[in-house]
């Protein structure tokens, strides 16, 4: 949802249901409709791109702010595209489809400075950018995918993706984002279900075996991991199924010299296919329990010179390509010298960690996944680094409790965060306030959330120094943020 700043329209000019306007649209809101303004109330308008002036008919009002629907376009704004994929209008994932990816860009930095403004409190953010990073690939450069399984018309078993807002299921053969290998994957699946009648989950009922599938593709190994996640126990027919999934991983790679891969040119290999039992009745779509169906439980994947392995349940960057700079960036802004103790807190996979590793004295890592936990260890060890330590659990408790007793970790010379899009808990915040450090390095997904991270780290001494965005989602509204922040 856009921010909502906007100022009521006096009552005797108030706006009515199939009222006609004509307007220009000045910015876009996540779900990719235009925003224009009448009598400085905002419209939100679907099938309209930031630069169109278009006639619009009013279709909804609210308190302060109204829907239109777009009856005639006047001026075509410069910036629209043909959208690549034919189902960008129903599927929820990419809603920047229709737009210049110089102007998407354009329109993730004024949304990140504008949240730094309004909700951070920040005087001319600007003077803090030091670049908006865009993505060399905007398509094919998501490493996982997770399909919601669903039924066609016709009964036959499809993947695909919910629209927006909602969970109606739009099948995608081929989404544009990913990788090439995922229509292979999900046809082998589906082709599975129907021969073999296997149930597809029902979010009503909670009857049905097959919720969702998941992909994840090393893409500097080219490792592929296809787990299912079910609502049951066991999966009949496993064998068959991976038999399926071995004939289209090689109808992928003969392909190859074809048709091309536009990601990563290199043969795929299919290392690890598990099952996931999620049994609840939850939009969250992992459960707890994984189970190896064939290969390893995990696929490998390196970053730069590091290696990961990265099992079905843990938190990966879905970009690597983008993912590899934003840390180089974090690595820069931390200015480690060697001497250092360094935090990583919501460390994952422990992929920032590792990466600061060789270049500070130790570094603790937290996180509240207990698997992924297990990977980090893991990865410090494959990695032959030994100066870093990881602690299961929150980190507003963990840290906290390190902090009180005064033992190893308690005091430090950098911190670093990278939250999931709530951003910080609040104890966390003062926990580190009185760590002291000299550094904080904030990686965000969420610039409203850092935004009001940064008020209170500001109001308790921290300094902003810089702020770099990285668009690691292309296509979709979401953006990455660094920033720096110093402390006396
Ligand atoms: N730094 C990692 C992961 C960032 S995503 C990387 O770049 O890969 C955010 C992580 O925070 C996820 O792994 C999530 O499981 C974890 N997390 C969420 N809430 C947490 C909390 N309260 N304490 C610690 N970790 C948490």
């Amino acid at each position: 949802m856009y921010p909502p700043v906007f100022k009521y329209i006096d009552s005797e000019d108030d706006m009515e249901k199939n009222d006609i306007y004509q307007i220009t649209i000045e910015d876009m809101s996540e779900d990719g409709s235009g925003i224009g303004h009448i009598d400085g109330m905002a419209v939100f308008v679907k099938d309209t791109v930031v630069g169109d002036t278009a006639d619009i008919r009013i279709v909804k009002v609210k308190k302060s702010y109204a829907y239109g629907r777009l009856e005639k376009i006047i001026d075509e704004s410069p910036f629209r595209t043909e959208a690549v994929c034919p189902v960008a209008r129903q599927c929820g994932g990419c809603t920047l489809q229709h737009i210049s990816y110089e102007k998407e860009l354009e329109l993730k930095q004024n949304k990140v400075m504008g949240c730094l403004k309004r909700i951070g409190g920040i005087d001319e953010p600007e003077k803090y950018l030091e670049g908006t990073y865009g993505n060399e690939s905007y398509l094919r450069y998501r490493n996982k995918m997770q399909f919601p399984v669903g039924k066609n018309k016709d009964g036959k078993t499809v993947l695909g993706f919910y629209a927006g807002r909602t969970h109606s299921l739009i099948p995608v053969d081929d989404c544009h984002i990913g990788h090439k290998v995922n229509r292979y994957i999900a046809e082998a699946v589906c082709s599975w279900a129907d021969s073999f009648g296997i149930t597809v989950y029902d979010e009503k009922t909670g009857k049905g075996l097959l919720r969702h599938v998941l992909t994840r593709i090393g893409f500097a190994t080219g490792e592929l991991m296809v787990c299912l996640v079910i609502n049951g126990k066991k999966i009949p027919h496993d064998l068959e199924l991976l038999e399926k999934l071995k004939a289209a991983v090689e109808q992928y790679n003969s392909a190859l010299n074809d048709e091309g891969n536009e990601k990563a040119d290199i043969r795929i290999s299919l290392n690890s296919v598990v099952a996931n039992i999620n049994t609840a009745k939850t939009n969250k779509i992992l459960g707890d329990k994984t189970f190896v169906i064939s290969g390893e439980e995990y696929i490998t994947d390196h970053i730069g010179d590091v290696k990961f392995r990265i099992s079905a349940q843990s938190f990966y960057q879905v970009n690597p390509a983008q993912t590899g700079k934003l840390y180089g960036k974090a690595l820069e802004f931390a200015d480690l010298s060697g001497e250092e103790t360094v935090w990583d807190m919501y460390c994952g996979i422990g992929t920032i960690s590792l990466f600061l590793a060789g270049k500070a004295k130790k570094v603790f890592g937290v996180e509240i996944v207990p698997q992924a936990i297990l990977d980090a260890k893991k990865n410090a060890e494959i990695n032959g680094i030994e100066n870093a330590v990881f602690y299961t659990g929150a980190a507003e408790d963990v840290v906290g409790e390190i902090y009180e007793k005064g033992a190893e970790g308690s005091s430090v010379d950098v911190v670093v965060v990278d939250p999931p899009r709530k951003g910080c808990d609040e104890k966390l915040l003062s926990t580190i306030k009185g760590m002291n450090p000299k550094r904080m390095v904030y990686v965000s997904c969420d610039p409203a959330t850092l935004a009001r991270d940064l008020k209170t780290l500001i109001a308790e001494g921290f300094e902003l120094e810089k702020v770099a965005i990285y668009d690691q989602f292309s296509r979709s509204f979401h953006v990455e943020t660094v920033v720096l922040l110093s402390h006396e």
